[in-house]
């Protein structure tokens, strides 16, 4: 049975506007039109009472779990960045992080590490979580979060080198798919002297004690 999308006063079905074919025909209806279509295609009914606000509170929602788009890191870390002598190791331990997969939109969740070495600059700590959500709110894969958390912080400090591991468990594997509910998917992006053994190993040993928080 056809469904046609009754919130607007146009008689228009889903079907015409695949006939239409264009995106700018998808494009005049509202982002909740659009919700309220999905939820139709899913076998439910879009009038029932709970599912009435659905479509405002999954707009709200999306908007929130994506908002890293209209976020720069250079400006959260312009003001942040201070000079020091200090040259050892700083890592930013256990971050939580909630992002989704960019291929199936549902959430991978878990931990963030992050250390550096500073060559003269250091971020204030505040915000390295902020900065993992610039980066985390947006449609994801894992590895490219590790890679732009790590990047970022090349580029606004230029220490002697970073690192960032990420560990986290992907609903897309829990829920679907292999159902694998265990496991855990770890990625790392090394940069400059994190690349050499010593360093490497050191910041991982570091990530590995235990910290009481468990995923
Ligand atoms: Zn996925």
């Amino acid at each position: 049975m056809a469904h046609p999308m009754v919130v607007t006063k146009s008689s228009k079905s889903v079907s015409s506007i695949s006939e239409a074919g264009s995106e700018t025909v998808l494009g005049t209806y509202s982002t909740q039109e659009l919700y309220r279509e999905l939820l139709t295609r899913f076998n439910e009914d879009p009038d029932r009472d709970g599912l009435l606000q659905t479509p405002s509170r999954v707009e709200k929602s999306m908007a929130f779990l994506t908002k890293g788009y209209t976020q720069n890191a250079t400006q959260i870390l312009r003001g942040a960045m201070f000079d020091v002598d200090y040259d050892e190791m700083v890592i930013v331990k256990d971050v939580e992080m909630f992002s989704l997969c960019e291929h199936h939109m549902l959430p991978f969740f878990g931990r963030v590490h992050v250390a550096y070495i500073p060559n003269g600059k250091v971020i204030g700590l505040s915000k390295i979580p902020r900065l993992i959500e610039v980066f985390a709110r947006r449609l994801q894969v894992q590895e490219r979060l590790t890679r732009q958390v790590a990047d970022a912080i090349q580029e606004a400090i230029e220490p002697r080198g970073v690192g960032v591991v990420i560990e986290a468990r992907h609903m897309c594997m829990m829920m679907r798919g292999v159902e694998k509910q265990q496991s855990t998917t770890v990625t790392s992006a090394m940069v400059g002297c994190f690349r050499e053994q010593q360093t490497r190993s050191e910041f991982l040993s570091l990530v590995r004690q235990p910290s009481g928080n468990s995923l």
